[in-house]
């Protein structure tokens, strides 16, 4: 799954391009940084490999969906549906600009359900955040009938699914806005980063402003910008940027060797009687990054998942049990754990929405398991593993069939 395992001359190359100059900076410093601009060029790399207007590159992919918020005008009081299933950050995301996460539930696509969306829906509703999780895509046709008929924003946390695309648009290019990550265990990684892409001038420029302090960056001389709106400080660096260059220009390469292990492990599990795969609703479009798929219950996914991890097969997510992942076991947000007090309004709507029970996602939740995909792996290696996993599936499935 990571760019990670494949960090390579490449990457070194342009961080230490950016270290002959010694401008850390992605802004100012013209004649010192002698021409070299990786932020600039990441993002003008984003918008052509994504065929996208506009990205801001941030420092986080947190800070991206937090930027993305800003200049999509969602703020107190507005009420954001967002999946049972994500990662944690798209939920502070929310938070932080005052909003209110309103936990909606999955399918077996693992992503919002459109019918649990178009039920979620109040007079409060601002927007809707699918999130493509574990490299593969929501029913963006669907989300966007349902935003577009309540004239909702609809914004794409893609942070895990960078490189995957929906009828031919790569995913976070559909909505009004969408999210990358390039954090380290990303598809690709600059260390710590993300991306705010938009094919609206606008909301690009907000972005823009809200990540560096409002500054307009309209003239030369940073100490003479306007600040026509307040921001804060999400900037990249030039050294990440650097990295994230040299990331994205290996995605292609990435994602076909992703893809083919990925098909191995699919070829040894699909035959075993009791297994069923995630839904992904454009085959095509998947970047292969993990291949889930459901156990019969979940006391078989459990034992199944605890199985593989004591045979020495890493890398097998059982999600329903991940603190960070399913609402499930987020404690610190059920109990309303805030170091700094929230405006008793947000707080009582944040601690609704998070207590309420989700007998649906659990069910599938329960018994879902994600396989993740390494690039490392040679073709025996791969075949292997997926005879492993195969073989240790089986049992359990066979023994729980006996027990039963
Ligand atoms: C990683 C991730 C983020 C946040 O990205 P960071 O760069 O780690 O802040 C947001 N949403 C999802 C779904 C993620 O997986």
């Amino acid at each position: 799954m990571p760019g990670y395992e494949l960090f390579g001359a490449e990457e070194r190359k342009e961080v230490n391009d950016v270290l002959e100059t010694g401008i850390l900076m992605r802004y100012g410093f013209d004649g010192a940084r002698n021409g070299i601009w990786k932020a600039k060029e990441l993002e003008q790399e984003i918008c052509k490999t994504f065929n996208v207007g506009h990205a801001q590159l941030v420092s986080s992919g947190t800070a991206a969906l937090t930027t993305a918020m800003a200049a999509l005008g969602i703020g107190a009081g507005d009420e954001v549906i967002m999946p049972t299933f994500t990662f944690v950050a798209s939920f502070e995301a929310v938070l932080s600009v005052g909003a209110i996460p309103v936990m909606t539930d999955v399918d077996e696509t693992l992503t919002l359900n459109p019918a649990a969306v178009e039920a979620a829906i109040t007079p409060r509703t601002k927007a809707v955040m699918p999130v493509h999780m574990c490299g593969s895509m929501s029913q963006m046709d669907e989300l966007k009938a349902i935003c577009d008929k309540h004239n909702l924003i609809l914004l794409e946390d893609a942070c895990q699914a960078i490189g995957a695309s929906y009828k031919g648009k790569a995913v976070g290019t559909i909505g009004h806005a969408g999210t990358f990550s390039f954090d380290f265990v990303k598809i690709i990684t600059c260390a710590e980063g993300g991306a705010v892409i938009t094919n609206d001038a606008e909301v690009y420029k907000k972005c823009d402003e809200y990540s560096d302090h409002g500054h307009d960056h309209l003239g030369k001389d940073r100490g003479a910008d306007l600040h026509p709106y307040l921001g804060y400080n999400y900037r990249i660096s030039e050294l990440h940027a650097a990295v994230g260059l040299a990331q994205i220009r290996k995605l292609g390469g990435f994602l076909k060797q992703q893809l083919h292990n990925h098909d191995i492990i699919y070829n040894a599990l699909k035959g075993i009687d009791g297994i069923t795969f995630r839904v992904i609703p454009d085959p095509a479009g998947d970047t292969g990054s993990f291949l889930s798929f459901f156990l019969p219950t979940e006391d078989i996914a459990r034992k199944a998942a605890s199985e593989l991890a004591a045979a020495g097969l890493g890398g097998n997510f059982y999600w329903y049990d991940n603190n960070w992942h399913y609402i499930r076991k987020w404690q610190h947000l059920q109990s309303g754990s805030w170091m700094h007090r929230l405006h008793d309004d947000q707080k009582k709507q944040v601690m609704h929405y998070t207590n309420l029970a989700f007998p649906v996602s659990d069910a599938i939740m329960g018994r879902c398991i994600s396989s993740s995909i390494s690039l490392l792996w040679t073709e025996e290696q791969a075949q292997e593993r997926g005879n492993k996993i195969a073989e240790v599936l089986k049992k359990v499935i066979a023994e729980s069939t006996v027990n039963a």
